[in-house]
């Protein structure tokens, strides 16, 4: 199944957004209708790309709007860019969701202690090639990470597309230490910083931070697509989720819209205009000093709890200290 995607609203402005279309033309939820297989019995998987990577612009699946277009998030009525932080420079994969899966924040996972972030699971595709805003693409499933953000449940699975020259040769976490030395180490890193520049703490892990393998990332996906399953037909209550479709069950979901009903909400929107540039903060490098282990335990109450799993596996690969104020410094 093939789909494509159609811009509305100025591209860099709050009135941005993409939606998706069905190989019929016709509009549908990337969220909802928008199958979690691409191949059940191989275990393969459609990923929506919401951010190519080495992009900034924080975007999304709009789980709270009709039919569930990607914009970009906002905060404090800015648009919101993930900062670089040294040595990254966006987001280092391309980044996304599978469709059909909901971490359900009534839910508490036994492995985390915490209760799901209310979004589709995210993943990570590890290929070679960057992908477009909007690309669904077929993925090998490879493992999992287990971040903990703000006390949420927040699954990072790992993939690689399934048409990149590399997929035949990584089919689980292993083979990615193996073939991309570095890469997972710099994702838990990616993870563990990327909200400090706005001044918030450091994420947390399961695990030690250590990443799980394929099957343990596979039945993970599964019990997100229980708990989507469950929200799309009414069991468990949406709160303020969107959950109009066009193709779910064939038409019996009860947030079952009409072809004409979905391409009324895409006219509500403006027509794609001229798009403003991105601003030049953007680009800007953000650096923090590791600190030795010696550090860490005189300044263990300064940070959250959690730091601790973390060298005591690995050594010292917590970075504490902030030493630039980032968005006060003009340098
Ligand atoms: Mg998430």
């Amino acid at each position: 199944m093939s789909f494509t995607f159609e811009e509305r609203g100025n591209p860099n402005t709050p009135s941005y957004r993409l939606f998706f279309k069905n190989a019929d033309g016709k509009y549908v939820s990337p969220f909802h209708d928008i199958p979690i297989y691409a191949d059940e019995s191989q275990n393969l998987f459609n990923m929506v790309v919401e951010v190519p990577r080495w992009t900034n612009a924080k975007m999304e699946i709009a789980t709270k709007d009709p039919l569930n277009p990607i914009k970009q998030d906002v905060k404090k009525g800015k648009l919101r860019y993930v900062a670089n932080v040294f040595p990254h420079k966006g987001y280092i994969w391309n980044y996304g969701a599978i469709p059909q899966t909901w971490e359900d924040p009534g839910h508490k996972d036994v492995d985390t202690g915490c209760c799901g972030d209310n979004d589709p699971i995210d993943v990570c595709e590890i290929g070679s090639q960057v992908c477009l805003r909007g690309e669904v693409i077929k993925i090998k499933v490879l493992g999992v990470l287990a971040m903990i953000d703000e006390g949420e449940t927040d699954w990072k699975v790992m993939a690689i597309n399934v048409a990149d020259p590399e997929a035949k040769d990584l089919n689980n976490i292993s083979d990615v230490e193996r073939l991309k030395p570095g890469f997972l180490e710099a994702t838990v890193d990616w993870f563990r910083r990327y909200k400090v520049p706005d001044g918030k703490p450091e994420n947390q892990f399961a695990f030690n931070g250590e990443f799980k393998d394929k099957d343990f990332a596979i039945e993970t996906i599964k019990s997100t697509h229980d708990f989507w399953k469950a929200l799309i037909s009414q069991k468990t209550n949406a709160g303020e989720l969107n959950c109009k479709n066009t193709c779910v069950s064939g038409g019996d979901s009860p947030f079952s819209i009409s072809v004409d009903e979905a391409k009324a909400v895409v006219e509500e929107t403006c027509p794609c205009g001229t798009g403003d540039p991105i601003p030049c903060s953007v680009d800007k490098w953000f650096y923090y000093e590791k600190l030795a282990v010696d550090d860490l335990f005189e300044n263990t109450n300064q940070f959250a709890s959690g730091i601790k799993h973390n060298w005591q596996k690995k050594g010292p690969v917590t970075i504490k200290k902030r030493i630039v104020d980032p968005r006060t410094d003009i340098s």
